[in-house]
Parts: C-alpha cells; structure tokens; sequence
C-alpha cells in the first residue's frame, strides 16, 4: 500500500488516521505542530520512538530539501534550489519587503505552455507538483531563515493552473486557521491564461490575487510569443476576466513583460490601455516586468520601460515597473533548475 503524504493533509485528517492507528486524538496536533515546523522523525520530540517509527510505516514526508541557496548581497533576496523526494528540482525565492517576507514558490517541475521568454518551459513539463511539495517549499523556507513567510506568489516554475487541483488543495491547506495560517489575501495566483480554469478558480470561493501574464497589445504579438494564446484569444482572455471579477469582486492584475522590438513601444503602450478600456470595466493594474534575459532565447530585455509606463499612465492606465530584486543571484525563475540539470 503506498504511503500517505501527510503535508498534504489537514489536521482533522491526520487525526483519523492516528486514531485507526490506535493512538490518541491529541497526538495529531503534535504531530502536526511539528510538520509545519519542518521536523519529522526525531526532530518530534514528543513523540515516543515506537510511534515515530509507526508514523514512518503509514505516513512519507515529502519536504523539499534544500539543494542550493543562493543570497544576493545587494538586498538579502534568498533564491531555493530544492530537491524533491524523487530527486526533481524545483527553485523558490524568499524576499523582504517591508510589508512582509513573500516567497516565489513552484506548481510543477518544467512547464508545457511554452512561453518563448521564459526558461521553465525549455525542456517542458516533468510533472505536477502535490499540495505538499507546494507547502513545503514554505516550510523549509520558514526552517532555513527563521522567519516567517507572510506573503506567497504563485509565480515560479510552472503553470498554477495546469496542475488545478493540487493548487487549489494548496491553496485551503496554506490558508487554514490550524495550518501555515496565510491568508487568501497574502496570496496571488499568477497565469498565461488557461481561460476554462480561470472560469472554475471564480467558483472556488478563494480570495486570492489573481495574475493574468499578458505581455502582450494583440493577438498577433501574443500568439508569437505565448502559444497558449492559439487556444484563448485575448478577447476571450479578458472576458474571462470580467467574469472572475464579477463573480469574486477581485480586481486582477496584469503582466507585461517587456521585450524588445517586440512588444514595448509607445504605440503598443497606446494600443494595450485601448485594449484594457475597451474589454475590462472598471480601473485596472499593469505591472511591468524588466525581461530577464534567458541565454537560450536571444530575447533581449527592452530599454523603454519607463517611457511604456508613462505612455500607459497618460492614457489612464494604472501602470508600476517592478522592483527587481536578487539581481546578482538571477533571481527569476527555472534558470537555477536548467544549470543544475546541466552540470548533472
Ligand atoms: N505560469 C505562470 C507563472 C509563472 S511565471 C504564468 O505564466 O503567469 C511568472 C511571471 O514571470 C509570468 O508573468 C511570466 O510570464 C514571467 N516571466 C517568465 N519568464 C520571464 C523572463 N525571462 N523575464 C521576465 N518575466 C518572465
């Protein structure tokens, strides 16, 4: 019989099991407690060694482990290389901000949406990550730094919203009040756009932020670049969008990643707060993204973000550049995974 992953359960699950296992019911807040404190085996003080080696028996721990850390010396900025229990890799980002730490955490090992700027996708998707290799990615982020993380972003190796509903079982497991505590709020979900799963994630009742990744003013410049956009035109994208807003009463925000010659001229800023008026009621965000220039891609990063941005503003836009953080340790995601698979 395979085992069961306990970070992917809650409380009142472990607790059944503890109690068919014969023990009593308070063992499965011990346990527990020391689970989301990244200990197991051992490390669980308080659990009697015949149990511990029971709990091995019945339950397989699947946290990530720390392979490669990385910490920039211009702003603390920590970035993960983490090995999985299979021996996959997966890269999470810790930053400090003043509201908070906020960890960039991975869905899936690789991506299949093929995104022609981004390295996650180059040697395409291995396999989903579980709720608990999600979680865990906290976990051993809060054990290493001894802080807290308070913030988390969806927005590392992976589509959230190909692996739909491990990120939802995630998404109530982070969030419940015996749990890691971190509320839907604290958490935004970022997507290229999987229009079906965007209309199901507005009927989960989940307050989180929803991203959508534009990058683009047209269909014509987004196909080029993000294939995901042969399936779900733009009109249908933002339509969607209006929907999830309607039924949640989120406001999204958007991504545009500039490149250049591309997708980042005065014009294109014209036509992309068009676009936005015409599809999307009510005021909206763009957040532009410096690209992060992959080796592989020959995608150069563009020199007119500020001039985008302004262009954006004027036309009534809400429109913020992105701080960029860990620089020295290229901090953007899939590329540490890539090097590691390389040197293996
Ligand atoms: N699959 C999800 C989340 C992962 S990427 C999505 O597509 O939204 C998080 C963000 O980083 C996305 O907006 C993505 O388009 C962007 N991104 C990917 N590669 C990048 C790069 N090289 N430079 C800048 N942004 C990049």
């Amino acid at each position: 019989m395979s085992k069961l992953d306990i970070l992917s359960m809650t409380q009142g699950e472990i607790e059944n099991i503890i109690i068919e296992m014969g023990e009593p019911k308070f063992r499965a807040k011990q346990i527990y407690g020391w689970i989301l404190k990244g200990m197991w085996g051992s490390e669980m003080r308080n659990i009697p060694a015949s149990l511990q080696k029971k709990l091995d028996d019945v339950f397989e721990f699947r946290l990530p482990r720390v392979e490669i850390k990385l910490v920039s010396k211009i702003d603390g900025t920590i970035k993960y290389l983490f090995e999985l229990i299979d021996g996959e890799c997966i890269e999470a980002v810790f930053m400090r901000y003043e509201h908070g730490n906020t960890l960039c955490i991975s869905s899936q090992v690789g991506c299949r949406m093929g995104c022609k700027f981004c390295a996650s996708t180059l040697l395409g998707r291995v396999r989903d990550l579980l709720p608990s290799e999600m979680l865990g990615q906290i976990i051993s982020a809060e054990k290493d730094t001894g802080e807290r993380v308070s913030n988390v972003v969806m927005m590392g190796i992976g589509e959230p919203l190909d692996n739909y509903d491990n990120t939802v079982k995630f998404l109530r497991l982070v969030s419940q009040d015996d749990g890691l505590n971190i509320g839907l709020r604290h958490i935004s979900v970022s997507t290229c756009g999987l229009v079906d799963r965007i209309n199901d994630l507005a009927n989960e009742q989940l307050p989180i932020t929803l991203s959508i990744s534009l990058h683009a003013y047209d269909n014509e410049v987004r196909s080029s670049i993000m294939p995901i956009n042969n399936k779900y035109s733009i009109e249908q994208l933002l339509s969607a969008c209006n929907s999830y807003f309607d039924k949640t009463g989120r406001r999204i925000s958007f991504e545009y990643t500039l490149i250049a010659g591309k997708n980042d001229t005065a014009e294109g800023a014209a036509a992309l707060a068009r676009l936005l008026k015409k599809y999307i009621k009510g005021p909206c965000h763009v957040n532009l993204i410096p690209l992060n220039e992959v080796k592989e891609t020959k995608l150069e990063a563009s020199k007119n973000a500020t001039i985008f941005k302004n262009k954006l503003i004027s036309l009534g836009i809400n429109a913020t550049v992105r701080r960029k953080l860990g620089s020295d340790i290229n901090a953007s995601c899939g590329q540490l995974r890539r090097q590691s698979r390389e040197n293996k």
